[in-house]
């Protein structure tokens, strides 16, 4: 008798082990369908979301229309980069905020995607801007095809039953941003100026010194800080002598700067997009970083006079 109620309390067991291992695998299989993946800035966002199609749920962390520079995460991002399979971000440069979450969380199976590894950095020496990286490197495009090559390798390594897809998605993406590279080479090459003045912050160090320009920006490597009566000063010679007609603002930022520039100079504006912040608008119509930087070459060409 007493070998019996055992023998059934073991079957019983082993039934309920058998029925949570059945229930284990639907619910692992149902969350595994797609790889979970989060991104702190636009372009990383958008390169995740291209590479991996519909097999990925990508989200991005900075929300639409806040600055990307002074961004802090919320509890809830905390949870998200601890519930993904892939983290993508800049570097301490950029996001100093991420090296205490990654070693503080506990995920295991997260994949790191740190982008500014994999491209060549430029620094504020090199630029006149004193120490420190510039952290705007998805706006040099080799650097980009470098950083979608980095998404790419952690998409294979977390799920390499499907790496001819994301392989595929990514050659797309990178013939993409080499014609796109292309159009700004041979747009940029015949231009009444080479000066590009900006009256936002000092994003596009990379581009210029790709396509051989020259840039003066209003403000820092960040948008923190009031130029001076000097520097605006500065600006407003620069536009004169260049004589081309016209001043780039930046997206999501007060205009103001560039407003002060047109008034004493009848220079109109144009956007110049840094590509690393988003509109809730753009984001719920799909535009992509390489309409962005598209429309960037359009409105280059026009302010600086080019043929
Ligand atoms: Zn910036």
């Amino acid at each position: 008798m007493k070998k019996r109620i055992i023998f059934l309390i073991l079957a019983v067991a082993a039934l309920l082990a058998f029925v949570w291992m059945l229930n284990y695998r639907v619910i692992s299989n149902k969350n595994g369908e797609k790889l979970s993946v989060v991104a702190t800035l636009f372009p990383y966002y958008d390169f995740a979301k291209i590479v991996g199609g519909d097999k990925a749920e990508v989200s991005l962390l900075l929300p639409p229309g806040i600055e990307a520079h002074s961004f802090e995460p919320k509890p809830s991002d905390i949870f998200k980069i601890n519930s993904a399979d892939i983290f993508v971000y800049t570097g301490d440069f950029m996001e100093p905020w991420a090296k205490d979450i990654l070693i503080g969380i506990n995920n295991k199976k997260l994949s790191v995607v740190k982008a500014g590894d994999v491209v060549s950095l430029l620094n504020g020496s090199d630029e006149g801007l004193g120490s420190g990286a510039d952290p705007h490197i998805w706006l040099d495009l080799l650097n980009s095809e470098n950083i979608v090559d980095g998404i790419l390798t952690a998409f294979v390594k977390k799920d390499p039953q499907n790496s001819d897809f994301y392989i595929q998605n990514a050659h797309n993406l990178k013939n993409e941003l080499k014609d796109l590279d292309n159009s700004f080479k041979a747009g940029l090459s015949n231009c009444q100026t080479k000066t590009l003045i900006y009256g936002g912050h000092y994003a596009f160090g990379y581009l210029v010194k790709r396509y051989g320009l020259n840039y003066l920006a209003a403000q820092g490597f960040a948008p923190d800080s009031e130029p001076t009566a000097r520097d605006l000063a500065n600006l407003i010679n620069e536009l004169k002598k260049n004589n081309v007609g016209y001043v780039f603002y930046e997206e999501l930022s007060s205009p103001k700067i560039a407003e002060t520039i047109s008034e004493e100079t009848g220079a109109k504006l144009l956007l110049l997009n840094t590509a690393e912040k988003i509109t809730k608008e753009d984001l719920n119509n799909n535009v992509s970083f390489i309409d962005i930087i598209k429309e960037d070459l359009v409105n280059l060409k026009t302010g600086l006079g080019c043929q």
